[in-house]
Order: C-alpha cells, then sequence, then structure tokens
C-alpha cells in the first residue's frame, strides 16, 4: 500500500473505526462495509458502503473502491470471503478464517498441530456431555460470552437445552489462575513482532480491564509468546492476531481461542506502545514492514459498557484526575447494557494502582 491507497474493511464496528483511524496516519484512503451507517466505523472513512457484511455484493463494491481489503470480523461468510479475494488482496486469508470461523475445527486445528487446550469435543444435545461442570459454546457466531452456557449438572443442561438449538462444542471447565493474550503481528513476509504480554479480566464473558505487562513469571510469558509465534506460523496468518490463554496455577498454558484481527486486550497498546495493534494490523496486511512494539510503561484497559449509561452520559471530567488516563469513545449512538461503548486507557506509574481501582472509577463516572 501507497499513500492515497485506499484500505476497505469488512465490518463498522469500533475495530474497524481505529484500523481506519491508523490507516489515515500513514496516508491512505479509507473504506469499511456495515449494514449501519452510523456505525463506528462509517463515520470515519472515506467511502462508508452501506450493506450487510454477509451479503456479496456489497462486499464486491468494498473491494471495487479498495486496493487491499482486511475485516474486522472473523464470522463472516467463507462465500463472500472468496469473492473479494478473488478481485483484490484480502488479508487475513479465507484459509486462515476457515479454520478459525468453527470452534470445533479450530479446535481440531489445535490438537493436529500440538497446541495445548482444554479437553473438548464436539455437542449436539445434553447426552453428548461427558462431564461437569461443563462450558458449552455455539461452534459459530459467538462473541462476548454470547452463545455459550455453563452447567453444573445433568438437570441444569436439560433446563439449558436452548444452546443446542445449533452445534455446540464442549469444553472442560478450566480452573485457571489467570486470564492472559498473546496480541502479535504477522507481516506479508513471515516477520513476527509480539507486544509485551496482556493479564485479562473477563466478567459474564466479557472483558472488563487488561493490564500490560502481565504480572506473571518471565518463563510463562516467553512461553505463551513462543505458542503464539507458532500458531501465527502453522495458520500462516497475515496481521494482527490474539490468542487468548490460561495460565494454570502450576505454570501450564492451555489456548482458549484464536481471535485473527486486532483484540480487545490489545488497546492499550494505542497509547502504550510505539506501534498501535490498529497501525501495525494496517501495515502487516498493506504490506509495509512492521513497526517497534515497544512499550514506554505499564498500561491498563478498562472497557466501558453501555449499562454505565443507564442515568446518561457518564461524568468524565473525573477521569482527568488520574495521571496518564485516556478516554476513547466509539461514536455509537445507543447505550445498550453489554454494549462496548468505548474505554480508557492509563499509561505511566498509576497503572498498577488504578487496576485494583477500576470498580471504583466506573463507580464515580455513573451518573444516578
Ligand atoms: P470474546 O469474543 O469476548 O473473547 P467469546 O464469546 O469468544 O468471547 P470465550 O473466550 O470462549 O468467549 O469465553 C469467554 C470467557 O469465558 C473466557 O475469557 C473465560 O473467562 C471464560 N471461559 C471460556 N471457556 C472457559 C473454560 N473452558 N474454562 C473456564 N473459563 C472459560
Ligand atoms: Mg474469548
Amino acid at each position: 500500500m501507497r499513500p492515497g491507497q485506499t484500505l476497505g474493511i469488512l465490518g463498522g464496528g469500533q475495530l474497524g473505526r481505529l484500523i481506519a483511524q491508523a490507516a489515515k496516519g500513514l496516508g491512505w484512503r479509507t473504506a469499511a462495509l456495515d449494514s449501519d451507517r452510523s456505525c463506528p466505523a462509517l463515520q470515519v472513512v472515506d467511502v462508508p458502503i452501506v450493506g450487510a457484511v454477509d451479503d456479496a455484493a456489497s462486499a464486491i463494491e468494498l473491494a471495487r473502491v479498495s486496493d487491499v481489503v482486511t475485516l474486522e470480523w472473523e464470522l463472516i461468510p467463507a462465500p463472500v470471503l472468496e469473492e473479494v479475494s478473488k478481485r483484490k488482496p484480502l488479508y487475513p486469508q479465507p484459509v486462515v478464517l476457515a479454520v478459525i470461523q468453527d470452534r470445533l475445527t479450530q479446535k481440531e486445528f489445535l490438537r493436529k498441530n500440538g497446541f495445548p487446550q482444554t479437553e473438548y469435543g464436539a455437542a449436539a444435545g445434553a447426552e453428548d456431555l461427558p462431564c461437569y461442570p461443563v462450558i458449552v459454546k455455539r461452534r459459530r457466531h459467538g462473541y462476548d460470552g454470547k452463545g455459550q452456557a455453563r452447567f453444573s449438572s445433568a438437570e441444569d443442561a436439560a433446563k439449558g437445552a436452548d444452546i443446542f438449538a445449533a452445534p455446540c462444542v464442549w469444553e472442560k471447565v478450566v480452573p485457571f489462575a489467570k486470564e492472559v493474550s498473546v496480541v502479535l503481528a504477522r507481516a506479508r513476509d513471515g516477520e513476527i513482532a509480539v507486544y509485551p504480554l496482556a493479564e485479562n479480566l473477563h466478567r459474564n464473558g466479557v472483558l472488563h480491564a487488561t493490564r500490560a505487562p502481565a504480572q506473571v513469571d518471565a518463563a510463562a510469558a516467553r512461553r505463551a509468546e513462543e505458542l503464539a509465534r507458532g500458531l501465527a506460523r502453522t495458520l500462516g496468518h497475515v496481521g494482527v492476531m490474539a490468542v487468548e490463554m490460561f495460565l494454570l496455577a502450576d505454570g501450564t498454558l492451555l489456548v482458549n481461542e484464536i481471535a485473527p484481527r486486532v483484540h480487545n486486550s490489545g488497546h492499550y497498546t494505542l497509547g502504550a506502545c510505539a506501534t498501535s495493534q490498529f497501525e501495525q494490523h494496517a501495515r502487516a496486511v498493506g504490506g509495509l514492514p512492521l513497526g517497534r512494539v515497544a512499550q514506554a510503561a505499564p498500561a491498563l484497559m478498562v472497557n466501558l459498557l453501555g449499562d454505565l449509561w443507564a442515568g446518561g452520559e457518564p461524568d468524565w471530567t473525573l477521569l482527568r484526575s488520574i495521571p496518564g488516563a485516556t478516554l476513547h469513545l466509539y461514536g455509537k449512538a445507543s447505550a445498550r447494557a453489554g454494549r462496548k461503548m468505548g474505554h480508557y486507557v492509563v499509561v505511566g506509574d498509576a497503572a498498577e494502582a488504578e487496576w485494583d481501582r477500576a470498580d471504583e472509577r466506573l463507580g464515580a463516572l455513573r451518573r444516578l
């Protein structure tokens, strides 16, 4: 990609918006496709295309106006991806997405290639569940803990049988000590750059906060990085990807899932690292050399969910009292409960103490 050329993005959420903003910083033009004209990315791109991301004709139109196409959402149907990649370079490539889109094929890929993960299997109904407690996940179209159910017993599973309306996998519940993620970028020529390990706290299946570097021993961090590098290479991925992992008390790492795109746990890199994950993704898919990933100072990211808007626009002035804090809002018009509306990042010495104070801060932001 050269300045003046156009990067096309399939999907118009906050991830697309942040990629587009970074791409503009490189002097590129941007286009994005989403069914909602007022979505986060369509507000900022040069060429907004209104249409469903699973509609081939709309995706073909995106390809037409773009020089390179990428995506911010990995669940775009394979036939649509094929139409795009016939016309313009598309990264990551459809073969990578085919492995990842279906949780069962993703798990089989991990198993065949010797990557560690929790015990799992296919499940069409409660009778396929071999143990309790167990987590059941729809094979396709889950995110932010949606399309998942946790069952503690057979009676419990019988009550929650609606999860099985679509094909599922079961997973043994992992008694993890910590959740961590490796965010890395792989360039078209195979070069890989890895960000410092991120430590993640989830609530109700949704990411709540991330701190980086993770507070884990150096050996575990090194093994996590090696795992993620191996995954990116084996997949032949191009672009940013995140590998979510469970770290057990004995130091064992298990892969939870792979996200073949920029990731919520990498948001801290915008502000804390020499090159943000968003610019890095643009560079990787655009055929540029990767930027430096060096982190200037410890960082914390806290997600702002729609619930925080229950009493009206939160009182952002309170964030000013936190040294090194910056607010990012995604421009979403309506704040539904659970919806990711924005996040704040704290970079510097305050990050560590703010990790423990996140709930207090969210409480203070909320209008009563
Ligand atoms: P997202 O897209 O936000 O990452 P998702 O819907 O793809 O979420 P998962 O990552 O599979 O969902 O699960 C969400 C969270 O639920 C995990 O981060 C973890 O906290 C918990 N979880 C999922 N699977 C397991 C498991 N096998 N054992 C223990 N906890 C789990
Ligand atoms: Mg996840």
